[in-house]
């Protein structure tokens, strides 16, 4: 990193930890919030201090001295009228030995534990006082810090800043409108120095009204950032690709089924989309097995009735090329071709699409990130679709949103079927639309869940074995070994050598990532044509493959598996008329979180609802995963907890952005400095 410049009082040592911090500016000192507090406004007597509490005593240095066993260190007596206690530290200054010389009258400030010669503090806080000195009047914040920079040292930095640089109001009453909050200025205060009366509960649970004025403002600016780009690219060029209704009208006719309402709804937004000349960025979010590919079929055609090219890019060989498949049994009859790209196709076919797609003369390509390769040129991208979008990273998205060798952007569509909760999608997708397929095909039956102990697997077999002979398919999922590839191998193969000696009379196939993508490819079509019976698979089946005919799902060592992975993993089956199962095999012991899964799997079969349990597991974090792209992740809001912050956030962003755009770029570079801009995707 390079030597950090000084300012405002600042050297550049210190400039370079507080840069550490994200702390660049004296603006960015105010922002900079407390922790935690100490109660620093009362003391407790030694004899009555608990372990495990972070209290203050006050008493006389009794005995002060360096110990050498069992390693250097400084040990401490102090006194009180109700006891003694013992303090000590392994790191000191001379400096601290003077402040406990003997005789001498501390406050000590730590937690307390039992030790073997009783009570003692490790490494407490010292301030040395005069008999009778007054006790602070307010709670004592606590920052998050870094190596080299002391609580003291940035308190008091904080401190200064505060009175040096007052925060302008940006948000005057008139504009929070219903919302009672305290001023920005009066919010800081009470923050960085809370007064005396404040409720130190709803400071430590950021319920206090001063906590909501800072996380309002920090949604209000998360807000502005993502509809400033939104309303960037809104300024952009796409072509506009109206629907004339010939091939998108032929493919509807001759579909075996009516789209669902919620299709419907899907395709007529994306249609409008597509008409304008500005490049479409669209969210298509849709539960496992409701039904996105024929979306975005549609929308690849009203691409190809205009004379533009369109892609449609899967995270996984076994996807793409089932989409490939499906599209072709769509289109071919409409005499419409299509490129097929993954990394496994021959060479010379390779060559062949790729030619084909060169000159434009095929308008439709399917395949796996070969798509984004360099040797692929489309010279009339229209539009670019991303199936499994939370897959594949900002990246890859741009990649291929950069391969239109046109001067127009692309309209981009993403298509999900890990649903995102509302907050989420609010918060961290405002710079996308979003479309919601919140509606099943219809004659699906609702898929029963089981939980069984790993000491019944044998019964699990049995129950595949008769359910096969009984003229199902069944899919049977291998523990997930996350830390070694080598080992989840292993694993797969002997779960598929159990099962083809369990079940002899049963046809079994095994898939797994290491097989040759034309090994893999030939097993799922013969399980695809129900050649085979029972497919022992690892989690290469869990995104978007679809045998109708499959109706039993078997997964192992369930509790290894995310949510959204055993979510994705059930929807495999469910997708014919027939009744569907499955069954999740766990064993013991399980962990907490292990168990709170399984619940919640057990419970629920709407994606939403799982996905908003699962973010209340795990935080929102990892939800985000791969978009974090310089997107300014929230520092004090919290989505689920400070949900109903978010709405009015947003209300408040746009009227900003119409009435007082001013307001919003100030807003902005108080929160972000320089470092907005960066979102772009
Ligand atoms: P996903 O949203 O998980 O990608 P798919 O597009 O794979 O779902 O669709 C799941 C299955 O439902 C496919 O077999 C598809 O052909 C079928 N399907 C899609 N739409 C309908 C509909 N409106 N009516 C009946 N079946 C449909
Ligand atoms: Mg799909």
């Amino acid at each position: 990193m390079a030597e950090a410049q000084g300012w405002a009082g600042v050297g550049p040592q210190l400039a370079g930890r507080l840069a550490k911090l994200d702390i660049r500016r004296p603006q960015d000192l105010v922002l900079h919030l407390p922790l935690r507090y100490e109660d620093e406004t009362r003391l407790t007597p030694i004899g009555t201090a608990r372990a495990g509490a972070a209290v203050q005593v006050e008493g006389e240095v009794v005995s002060c001295e360096v110990t050498l066993r069992p390693r250097r260190q400084l040990v401490a007596r102090i006194q009180d009228a109700s006891g003694t206690l013992v303090a000590r530290w392994l790191n000191f200054y001379p400096s601290l030995q003077k402040q406990l010389e003997t005789g001498r009258r501390v406050r000590l400030f730590g937690e307390v534990r039992g030790g073997f010669f009783g009570d003692e503090m490790v490494h407490p806080r010292v301030h040395p006082v005069e008999a009778g000195e007054p006790l602070p009047q307010a709670l004592t914040p606590v920052y998050p810090t870094t190596a080299g920079l002391a609580q003291s040292a940035l308190r008091k930095l904080i401190g200064r800043a505060l009175y040096s640089v007052p925060p302008d109001e940006l948000l005057p009453a008139a504009l929070l409108g219903g919302l009672d909050l305290p001023s920005f200025a009066d919010a800081l205060r009470t923050l960085h120095q809370p007064p005396p009366d404040v409720d130190p509960y709803a400071l430590e649970d950021r319920e206090h009204p001063a906590w909501q004025r800072i996380k309002f403002e920090e949604l209000l600016v998360q807000q502005l950032s993502l509809r400033r780009a939104y309303n960037a690219r809104r300024t952009r060029h796409a072509p506009s690709l109206r629907d004339r209704g010939g091939l998108t009208a032929a493919l509807r006719a001759q579909l075996p089924f009516a789209l669902t309402g919620a299709q419907a709804r899907a395709v007529a937004a994306i249609a409008r989309d597509l008409a304008t000349p500005h490049p479409m960025q669209r969210l298509l979010q849709g539960d496992v097995g409701s039904g996105k590919t024929i979306v975005a079929a549609l929308a690849m055609l009203q691409a190809a009735e205009n004379g533009y090219q369109s892609v449609l890019m899967a995270p996984t060989e076994i996807l793409a090329e089932q989409h490939w498949k499906k599209l072709a049994s769509w289109l071919e009859p409409l005499g419409i071709g299509i490129a097929w790209l993954s990394g496994s196709r021959k060479k010379r076919e390779r060559e062949a699409e790729l030619a084909r797609l060169a000159s434009g003369e095929v308008l439709l390509a399917v395949g796996t990130h070969a798509l984004i390769e360099d040797p692929v040129t489309l010279p009339r991208l229209g539009l670019a679709i991303v199936d499994e979008q939370h897959r594949f990273g900002v990246r890859q998205r741009l990649a291929l949103r950069e391969k239109g060798a046109n001067a127009l952007h692309p309209h981009m569509l993403m298509m999900s079927a890990t649903p995102i909760p509302r907050t989420l999608a609010m918060s961290y997708y405002a710079d996308l639309d979003v479309t919601v397929l919140d509606e099943l095909p219809p004659g699906r039956t609702p898929i029963l869940t089981k939980l069984v102990t790993e000491s019944r697997r044998e019964q699990v077999v049995a129950r595949v074995r008769d359910a096969c002979l009984g003229g199902a398919q069944a899919y049977w999922v291998c523990p997930l070994i996350e830390e070694s590839e080598a080992l989840q191998l292993k694993t797969a193969q002997e779960t598929f050598d159990t099962l083809s000696a369990a079940l002899p009379e049963l046809k079994v196939g095994l898939v797994h990532g290491r097989l040759k993508a034309d090994e893999k490819s030939a097993t799922m079509a013969a399980f695809s044509a129900g050649e085979l019976q029972l497919l022992v698979a690892t989690t290469v089946i869990e995104v978007g493959v679809d045998v109708p005919n499959a109706s039993l799902m078997v997964i192992e060592h369930a509790e290894r598996f995310g949510l959204a992975q055993l979510h994705q993993l059930r929807g495999r089956v469910g997708r014919g008329t027939a009744e569907s199962a499955c069954i999740l095999i766990y064993a013991h012991p399980l962990s907490e979180n292990g168990r709170a899964r399984l619940k919640v799997i057990y419970e629920h079969s709407d994606g939403f609802a799982i996905a908003r349990e699962d973010l209340r597991i795990r935080g929102p974090g990892e939800f985000v995963g791969a978009r974090q792209s310089g997107l300014p992740l929230l520092r004090y809001a919290d989505l689920e907890g400070d949900a109903d912050l978010l709405e009015p956030a947003r209300a408040l962003a746009e009227r900003l952005l119409r009435e007082s755009p001013d307001t919003a770029t100030r807003l902005m570079e108080r929160w972000l400095g320089g470092r907005e801009g960066l979102l772009r995707a």
